[in-house]
């Protein structure tokens, strides 16, 4: 019989291990599923934040009338405003601008305050949701920033109550112990404790976006959400979270988005499990992990979280389908993009002559311009497009002196070409370009793969 809580807060923990027996099928080690999407505030961050708020108040850096502050999208300030308001405090998150509108609605909804920033800046820029943060807590007397990635509180958690739950509900016999690396915190925490426990015997693996720098790529941007670590192009120094403890991590396992997100699909469809997309990574790591394992093995995998808040991200099939993560058989735009020519791309500080040199062999004259110059090995992310430049316009422009070839580019940056994913129709390209747009650009597993102007789409 489940049990009796006198508080909420004494409910965060204790969530089953599930076998993911269709998933699993045919591979002989076990996998086992922790369900931290059952937690009361519906993710892994529930304990997290109960750990960090209990660690301020021992410590005196919070205390009666005292704020709370963090800069979270969502599951952290879940956990923190649940706990911080049941303990008292005024709870305040700053929340990335382009995250969702329902993730600072559940946050006002559980009493906290949001205040919106970008991420889209350098981190040393003043408007950095980070340097935002920092501010409220400079300004607003007894506030404490929990600071979830550098917090020691944040592992801590793990290594008191979800790693000792795993050990005591695998009978000791868990042998690889596999989950996504955002703070760190979730994988340091379990690490340490499975490895003390194991007397080494333990093997932790973090799951990693493909281009996300932890795992060895270069930072540039990925889709899958509250994993990774992102890399702006013009961040000088890069500083890995403090809760992360690099030497607990045995391997990452690199997962391109599209394995994530259709084994977060799978999971729901096969396993009766409504996860998030960091749960498709961390399982899609751990499918890699148990292929290469023996029947003595026992795999553990953390869900951090419910795709109830992703809705209308991976669990729409006309999200995957625009972002070009889905696609079927002889169907969408996969022939036009075969015979588009190569794509051209231009580095939105590239000068006027340069841009106009790359635009030769652009097709239909016109190519997008992207916010970095450099080399992006993965791919352009969708989201790193910031305008499009065109034949047209630097040449007029050229034409009457406004500018002069060594000029940087400027304002003659224009509006972003529209997207569609290579899974949509060509009917579907057509219609994107109305407005006299020239061109669209098509994405391949949210990457811009290719661009077609008008006259190649019928
Ligand atoms: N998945 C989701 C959905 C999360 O919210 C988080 C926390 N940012 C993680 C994975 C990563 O957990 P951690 O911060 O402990 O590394």
């Amino acid at each position: 019989m489940a049990a009796v809580h006198e508080s909420v807060l004494d409910a965060i923990g204790g969530t089953p291990l599930i076998r993911l027996a269709r998933l699993g099928a045919g591979i002989a080690a076990p996998i086992y599923a922790k369900a931290e999407f059952l937690n009361i505030g519906g993710s892994v961050k529930d304990r997290a934040a109960l750990s960090m708020v209990l660690a301020a108040e021992r410590d005196g850096l919070l205390g009666p009338g005292g704020t709370i502050v963090e800069a979270t999208s969502g599951n952290t300030g879940i956990g923190l405003a649940i706990v911080g308001r049941q303990r008292g405090y005024r709870v305040i998150a700053g929340v990335a601008d382009k995250a969702s509108a329902e993730k600072s609605d559940i946050l006002r909804a559980y009493g906290a305050e949001v205040v919106l920033a970008p991420t889209s800046v350098p981190q040393e820029d003043p408007r950095h949701l980070f340097n935002v943060v920092r501010r409220l807590v400079e300004e607003i007397p007894g506030a404490w920033l929990a600071n979830q990635y550098d917090n020691p509180a944040n592992p801590d958690a793990h290594i008191r109550t979800t790693g000792p739950e795993i050990w005591e509900q695998t009978g000791g016999r868990v042998t690889h112990f596999v989950a996504g690396v955002g703070t760190g915190g979730t994988v340091t925490g379990n690490g340490r404790f499975l490895k003390e426990a194991s007397g080494g015997r333990v093997t932790v693996v973090g799951a990693d976006p493909e281009s996300s720098s932890y795992g060895g790529g270069d930072g540039s941007p990925w889709f899958v959400e509250s994993i990774g670590h992102y890399l702006h192009p013009e961040t000088v120094e890069d500083r890995w979270p403090q809760a992360l403890g690099s030497e607990v991590i045995d391997s990452y396992e690199r997962i391109p988005d599209r394995e994530s997100l259709l084994t977060a699909r799978r999971l729901s469809r096969e396993e009766g499990l409504l996860v998030g997309p960091s749960s498709g990574a961390a399982v899609a790591a751990a499918l890699r992990v148990a292929r290469r394992l023996g029947p003595d093995d026992l795999v553990v995998v953390v869900l951090p979280d419910s795709g109830r808040s992703y809705l209308s991200k991976v669990h729409s099939d006309a999200w995957m389908r625009e972002w070009g993560f889905l696609e079927e058989d002889g169907e969408g735009l996969r022939p036009l993009l075969d015979a588009a020519g190569p794509l051209v791309v231009v580095a939105a500080d590239e000068t006027v002559g340069g841009a106009l040199e790359a635009l030769r062999t652009a097709p239909g004259g016109v190519a997008p311009a992207v916010l970095a110059r450099a080399a992006r090995p993965y791919g352009v992310a969708a989201t790193e497009v910031v305008g499009a430049v065109s034949r047209e316009v630097l040449t007029a422009a050229l034409g009457d002196g406004a500018v002069k070839p060594g000029d940087p580019l400027g304002a003659l940056v224009g509006p972003a070409l529209p997207t569609v994913g290579v899974g949509q129709s060509a009917a579907e390209a057509r219609a994107a370009l109305a407005g006299g747009r020239p061109a669209v650009l098509v994405l391949v597993d949210g990457r811009v793969a290719g661009l077609l102007p008008r006259e190649a789409l019928g």
